[in-house]
């Protein structure tokens, strides 16, 4: 009985033990496993040896990461703190009457207007710190909203938004009235915060239609918040996205006017 009993046992581990694939139809074969696609620069006979694979030209430029202040050494400095040489009033050109402080900052000074830099900028990577006040006043949009223009056109939201909901594609760090942020990274309100942006132009064919769009990516203090997202066209507070053709234009930082008191330092481009 007891030898019956084990060899019964050991009939059922030996049909546990049976490959259950053997059961199942064969899958089919895809044409073009992932594995087998090829980019077209690697056709042809494959290398044999490890130097047939690597490249020593064209070797690219060093930058020391914190060169100048703490901007890379290849990067054009918009603001130290040292003045507004790089900017100008938007409206009419004339020099800055936004306020210098002496902490190397700059505020925005409410009611006269945004300011640019005088360089255009076409695909750039952007470092910009800000701040909005301590001392918090107003709600929704109003709490020290402010705004980056990439390109003149394309706003990146500057707005206080701790406490203070707001319609979500115009919340901090969306691009405006477009792409709603991936998260919310501020910092206390009345600390700095710092974005930096990767920004590259659309393009337009010679009969100024947009043939390729252009591309946004945020980061947020150090956060991932707009992911290479696709640019629709300017970014109006009323309004579709519009596509009007145009080339390199400047940074524009946007006075709100009401009252925002927010403030900006630390600000470097690099050209791309
Ligand atoms: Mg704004």
């Amino acid at each position: 009985m007891i030898l019956r009993l084990l060899t019964l046992c050991g009939l059922l581990v030996l049909a546990s033990c049976k490959p259950q694939t053997a059961e199942m139809p064969d899958a089919p074969t895809p044409p073009d496993t992932p594995q087998a696609i090829i980019h077209e620069e690697y056709q042809g006979e494959e290398p044999t040896e490890p130097a047939q694979t690597e490249l020593y030209e064209p070797v690219p430029p060093t930058v020391d990461p914190f060169g100048q202040n703490g901007a890379p050494s290849d990067a054009i400095v918009l603001f130290d703190g040292s003045g507004f040489d790089q900017w100008i009033m938007t409206r009419d050109s004339s020099a800055v009457t936004w306020h210098l402080n002496e902490d190397g900052s700059m505020t925005v000074n409410d009611k006269t207007g945004d300011i640019q830099t005088r360089q255009n900028f076409g695909d750039v990577q952007l470092h910009i710190e800000w701040r909005s006040p301590a001392e918090v006043q107003g709600e929704n949009q109003s709490r020290a909203n402010s705004g980056i223009f990439l390109n003149d056109l394309y706003e990146v939201q500057v707005l206080d938004n701790n406490d203070n909901p707001t319609y979500v594609n115009g919340q901090v760090a969306s691009l405006y009235k477009q792409h709603i942020p991936l998260a919310k990274a501020s910092v206390p309100t009345g600390d700095w915060n710092t974005y930096d942006i990767i920004y590259h132009m659309p393009e337009f064919n010679e009969a100024g239609e947009k043939i390729k769009s252009g591309t946004m990516t945020v980061i947020h203090n150090g956060v991932l918040v707009q992911d290479h997202v696709e640019i629709k066209g300017t970014t109006p507070y009323i309004g579709w996205p519009k596509n009007p053709p145009h080339g390199k234009g400047p940074l524009r930082l946007q006075d709100h006017g009401d009252n925002s008191r927010v403030s900006y330092r630390n600000i470097w481009i690099r050209e791309l």
